[in-house]
């Protein structure tokens, strides 16, 4: 805790790894000795740098750029770049630390990492978002590559920001390769990248359901947020006969008990990047309303929650609002949603608990199979694409279930999850020696 002084969101996620991971000590000495406890915790690398760019009126804007390169013991770094006013250090090394074990649970070879800057995209031109973006890969790009270290989007960066940086790399380098993923279609981008997150979300909860006997058929589905993920994940809760009722983005919620217009959302969100309360004015429904702040929507009556915004979203109170009303299930989309109040409320009162790690992997197992499809100068089908990334989400679901019972934790997902993922990354670890 000295070590990482200023940085909670760091500590609450190596907490929470590290007391799921209380069994592993007590079977493994070997990992033990090999230090691997010790050494999983400290980043390889991190980077921060000065990003300097010109607005619109002239002005020198500075801006600070990170990227944490935590763990590349099975596979390159490989994680996404947050733009939002909020990210500091801590934010990367918590995200960085969790991308670990998200990255080894996908089945796939990559590394843990993560980067960003507090660059505000909200509210700035294209030419701004353009400038931003190419002063900070001019920086990046010394640090990154195919086999090293592969970037993708999160908050804040889209598939927009993703053609400005890879079009600064390819400039900076001389080199047109998989350096992002999250790429267009028309330069190296994969089909179903844009929805993977969301789908793979709903194709996790979906096992997870099924494996206790329930379905989202006929269920009322709560989801937060507005952006990439939360979009969809609503279309393919819907597509599973779920009635999704609610969505947010951080100004505030709308209520549709009627059932989310989804072509009305992405027209506001995706084409016209509006704010989620627009909804009201657009749709055809009749009853929806619209409040102002974030953490009312978990007071809607649902059976299932989605959390797909951003970090502590769901606190104690929150959590015991959803209980309150019924629910019976909470599935991360979005990074560490929950407090650890909130998943203290939700494993006591016997909810499925579906953690991020977990739940919202097959965004970056998507890219994965991105940077498969690069390397073999191919790309593979929409339906392809797709039909893998549901494999590997029954998959990681498997993984989850089959750790929490050899651990004598039957049904806690969250146990099975940390377990999973640590081992595979531990054993390499272990096998490369001190490094
Ligand atoms: P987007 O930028 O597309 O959307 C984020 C959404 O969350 C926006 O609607 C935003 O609203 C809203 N939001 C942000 N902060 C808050 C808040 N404090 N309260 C309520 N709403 C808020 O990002 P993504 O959809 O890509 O990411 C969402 C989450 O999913 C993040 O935690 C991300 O790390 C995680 N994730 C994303 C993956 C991906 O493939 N995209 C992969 C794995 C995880 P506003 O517009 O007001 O900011």
């Amino acid at each position: 805790k000295k070590r990482n002084a200023g940085e909670p969101e760091f500590i609450q996620a190596v907490t929470e790894v590290f007391e799921s991971l209380q069994p592993v000590v007590e079977k493994r000495q070997d990992l033990v000795d090999a230090g691997v406890f010790e050494r999983i915790v400290e980043p390889e690398r991190q980077i921060m740098f000065r990003v300097p760019w010109v607005d619109d009126n002239g002005k020198t804007q500075v801006n600070r750029g990170f990227r944490i390169q935590f763990n590349s013991a099975i596979g390159p770094y490989k994680g996404g770049i947050r733009l939002h006013p909020s990210v500091y250090l801590g934010i990367i090394k918590f995200l960085g630390f969790e991308q670990i074990f998200k990255n080894s649970l996908t089945t796939l070879p990559m590394g843990g990492g993560k980067g960003g800057s507090d660059f505000d995209p909200k509210g700035k031109s294209d030419g701004e978002i353009m400038r931003f973006c190419q002063s900070f890969m001019t920086e990046l790009c010394r640090h990154i590559g195919p086999d090293c270290d592969v970037p993708a989007g999160d908050i804040g960066t889209g598939g927009r920001e993703i053609g400005y940086m890879f079009g600064q790399y390819k400039r900076m380098r001389n080199e047109f390769s998989g350096v992002l993923t999250g790429k267009g279609l028309t330069y190296g981008g994969s089909l179903a990248r844009t929805e993977a997150t969301g789908y793979g979300l709903c194709y996790f909860t979906n096992e997870m359901l099924k494996a206790n006997g329930k379905s989202f058929d006929g269920k009322t589905v709560v989801i937060s947020g507005s952006g990439n993920v939360a979009i969809y994940a609503t279309e393919k809760a819907t597509q599973y006969g779920a009635k999704v009722v609610a969505l947010s983005d951080s100004n505030g919620y709308i209520h549709d008990p009627d059932g989310i217009e989804l072509d009305v959302v992405k027209q506001i969100k995706e084409v016209e990047r509006k704010r989620i309360k627009e909804y009201v004015n657009r749709t055809s429904h009749k009853n929806v309303t619209y409040t102002e702040g974030c953490s009312g929507i978990w007071t809607i009556k649902c059976d299932i929650a989605l959390p797909c915004a951003t970090q502590n979203e769901i606190n104690g109170e929150s959590a015991q609002a959803l209980v309150n009303n019924g629910c019976f299930a909470v599935a991360e989309g979005a990074n560490m949603p929950s407090t650890p109040e909130a998943i203290e409320v939700y494993l006591s009162n016997g909810l499925l608990y579906g953690p991020a790690k977990a739940a919202n992997a097959g965004g970056v197992a998507t890219s994965g199979l991105e940077m498969s499809q690069n390397s073999m100068r191919y790309s593979w089908t929409f339906e392809e694409v797709d039909a893998k990334l549901h494999d590997i989400m029954k998959e990681i679901f498997k993984q989850c279930d089959t750790a929490a019972k050899e651990y004598g934790l039957e049904g806690n997902y969250m146990a099975g999850a940390n377990i999973a993922g640590f081992l595979k990354v531990a054993e390499a670890m272990k096998a490369q020696g001190c490094v």
